[in-house]
């Protein structure tokens, strides 16, 4: 199945997930996203929020 991977994403931080920096270590099978880049915003990882 896949995800939805609109602007409306938001991670728990309740940022979008363009505001995370994207990790290219699994690419091109995964591309993931890492640490929040809003300033002051303690988020490490981009987890997308549940329902
Ligand atoms: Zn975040
Ligand atoms: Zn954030």
């Amino acid at each position: 199945m896949m995800t939805s991977e609109g602007p409306k994403n938001p991670c728990t931080c309740g940022h979008g997930r363009r505001s995370h920096e994207v990790d290219y270590s699994n690419y091109p099978q995964r591309v993931e996203h890492g640490k929040c880049r809003v300033k002051g915003c303690p988020c490490t990882k981009y987890e997308r929020r549940g329902e």
